[in-house]
């Protein structure tokens, strides 16, 4: 079928809720991607941070078919090994020393660490230190509860009434933290580097200070991670470039490498709140997902892959720099999460252009030409891509 074909049954039958590229994906292979009339591009988004390994990844395909064969699921009613071998994996390997639960989106992971969060003041203080204080510009999610943590509000629309309890504080101002932070607040939730908000990655005095009036005030420091984590600032978790021990840390989008599945993995501190009839999710770490996810904390978990990406990510910038072009004020970021910055406004035609000739790219904020490519992208991937922006820009 033809994109133009596609289009018109997709908006006889599909929702109306995404102002989608005028491109209809059929495969993929390393970090390029080929559309349904053969033509071929650099893929700079991973499905949004989400595909770590980049397309066809042979022992990622081989570990979901081997899973597919043996038991895809069961429920979370009985016990299963993958689902154990992952928290195993995630809690080692982030020297948490806690404990998980599987949920099955970034935004459901962000609910659980907010129910654990008030249950965990609830437990210890009784009713009503309920609130939790985010950031501005912040993105936490698009359920009801998740919109509302989320610091925009364009985002606070049409769904009222929006779960109650969340404020909002500027980032990389300890001030107005500590003014929003009150005897009735149970957690601060914030990302590392504001994803959707713009890539905008925090001081790291600020996030030190942030957790020192949590320990001050006995409030959970919950860190959104599901875009930041698994490998995509060039550690496995981006906290652990800050220098800081989270409560809590959120994870989704790279985990399962396609495979959709979210994590809320809690500190020793925290890691036995959640109870028996408490939180539950019927697919959450579910085998097959999990079959997935395990080979992806196998290789983006090494500490070679991961100097990798933080080389990478450096190659890149430093080689969109290098175009030494008039358009592009900035490229910030961390790792393979990068952020170029254009005049504002201008980013949506900047994305627009570079994927008409090739080069599949995201925007954020309003200024932000946004590049999440898979970690696994290579030399010769970038080069071409840089070579598109050469002209672009
Ligand atoms: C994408 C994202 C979410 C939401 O994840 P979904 O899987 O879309 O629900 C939450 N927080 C951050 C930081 C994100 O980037």
């Amino acid at each position: 079928m033809t994109y133009e074909q596609l289009k018109n049954e997709e908006s006889k039958y599909v929702m109306n809720t995404y102002g989608r590229f005028p491109i209809a994906l059929d495969h993929g292979e390393g970090a390029v991607l080929w559309d349904v009339e053969g033509k071929r591009y650099i893929d700079l988004t991973s499905g949004i941070g989400v595909n770590c390994l980049g397309y066809k990844h042979d022992k990622l395909i081989a570990a979901i078919t081997e899973q597919a064969g043996r038991l895809m699921h069961v429920s979370n009613l009985f016990t299963t090994e993958p689902m154990i071998r992952v928290a195993q994996k995630l809690v080692e390997k982030s020297h948490l020393g806690g404990k998980v639960f599987f949920a099955n989106s970034g935004a459901e992971a962000n609910e659980g660490a907010i129910k654990l969060a008030r249950k965990y003041s609830f437990d210890k203080y009784g009713e009503g230190r309920c609130k939790i204080v985010t950031l501005r510009n912040s993105f936490h999610g698009r359920t009801v509860t998740t919109l509302k943590a989320t610091g925009q509000d364009r985002f606070h629309n049409y769904f009222f009434p929006f779960t109650e309890g969340f404020d909002y504080a500027e980032a990389n101002d300890i001030r107005s933290m500590r003014t929003k932070a009150d005897d009735m607040t149970c957690a601060v939730m914030m990302e590392l580097v504001q994803g959707e908000g713009g890539v905008l990655p925090l001081d790291k005095e600020f996030v030190k200070a942030v957790e020192a009036l949590c320990r001050e005030k006995d409030m959970l420091l919950l860190i959104d991670e599901v875009q930041t984590g698994i490998g995509r600032t060039g550690s496995l978790f981006c906290f652990q470039q800050y220098g800081i021990t989270p409560d809590v840390v959120t994870m989704a989008k790279g985990l399962g490498g396609g495979m959709p599945v979210g994590a809320v993995m809690a500190a020793a501190s925290c890691a036995n709140v959640l109870t028996p009839g408490t939180h539950a999710t019927t697919f959450g770490g579910t085998p097959i997902v999990c079959a997935a996810a395990n080979t992806v904390l196998d290789i983006v978990g090494d500490g070679q892959f991961l100097a990798q990406v933080r080389e990478k990510g450096e190659y890149l910038k430093n080689g969109i720099l290098a175009l030494g072009s008039p358009a592009i004020h900035d490229v910030r970021g961390m790792g393979l999460m990068l952020g170029i910055v254009v005049d504002e406004g201008k980013h949506t035609a900047f994305a627009n252009r570079l994927i008409e000739r090739g080069v599949l790219v995201l925007t954020a904020g309003s200024s932000i030409v946004r590049l999440l490519p898979p970690l696994t992208i290579t030399r010769e991937e970038l080069d071409e891509a840089l070579a598109v922006m050469r002209e672009v820009f």
